[in-house]
């Protein structure tokens, strides 16, 4: 087993085995990482990878065109971008406003199926963190789910890395309190995409679905300039 093999097996294996709460799938976060680790990751069986920055995500897509697979964008989303995030994309899962439903529905291709969509949400109420404020959600919810060429899955979020692990706790608590509510009224929404390479197990033992790990799996990214 190569180092690569190392830390995705065990992974796998605790998301699918979980101590508490249900299973969970993982999105392999791959920014700043070269197109042939994600070779290397998707060789294992690994097949939904997430980034967060639309033009580094086309560059990876055009060299693994060969693969089959299913590609999130979890950045910060600008409206000048929802085209190409609607185009190559399965997944969008940091819509945190109006105003970019209607692009991504208008700009989602007739041939593929609807667009995966999460709604970010700023859980902790961070002044510097994207996201929608808890009470925005149910009104962005419907609307998302109005629109046809969207599919309104679920919520993300980032909770703030507070050193206490009872504030964390709390955070995914809040987030999945809003998931069933959510969930109540929208038939479609199965996704709770919460947790990474630090505290992806109390997010899961919180109820999270679906869990976002990077440096966890392909090690350290390389400091940006
Ligand atoms: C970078 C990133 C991750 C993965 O972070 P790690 O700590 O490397 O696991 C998850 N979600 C989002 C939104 C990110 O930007």
């Amino acid at each position: 087993m190569d180092a690569l093999e190392a830390r995705y097996r065990p992974l796998v294996d605790a998301l699918a085995h979980p101590v508490a709460g249900a299973s969970a799938r993982v999105v392999a976060v791959s920014k700043t990482q070269p197109a042939e680790a994600v070779r290397a990751l998707a060789a294992l069986g690994q097949r939904a990878f997430g980034e967060n920055y639309v033009q580094e995500a086309l560059a990876k897509q055009r060299e693994l065109a060969d693969l089959d697979l299913e590609w999130h964008l979890i950045g910060p989303l600008q409206s000048n971008k929802c085209r190409e995030a609607a185009r190559h994309f399965n997944w969008v899962q940091s819509v945190d406003r109006a105003k970019l439903l209607p692009l991504l529905d208008k700009e989602r291709p007739a041939d593929r199926g609807p667009l995966n969509v999460l709604l970010q949400v700023n859980i902790d109420g961070e002044a510097s963190k994207s996201g929608c404020a808890a009470d925005e959600v149910m009104a962005l919810a419907d609307e998302a789910a109005a629109l046809p060429r969207l599919a309104l899955r679920g919520l993300m979020a980032i909770p703030e890395p507070h050193p206490d692990e009872a504030h964390r706790r709390a955070a995914f608590a809040r987030m999945r309190a809003l998931f069933e509510r959510v969930r109540e009224r929208h038939a479609s929404v199965d996704t709770l995409s919460m947790g990474m390479s630090d505290d992806w197990p109390l997010a899961v033992a919180e109820g999270a679905t679906l869990v976002r790990v990077g440096s966890a799996l392909f090690g350290a990214r390389p400091a940006k300039a």
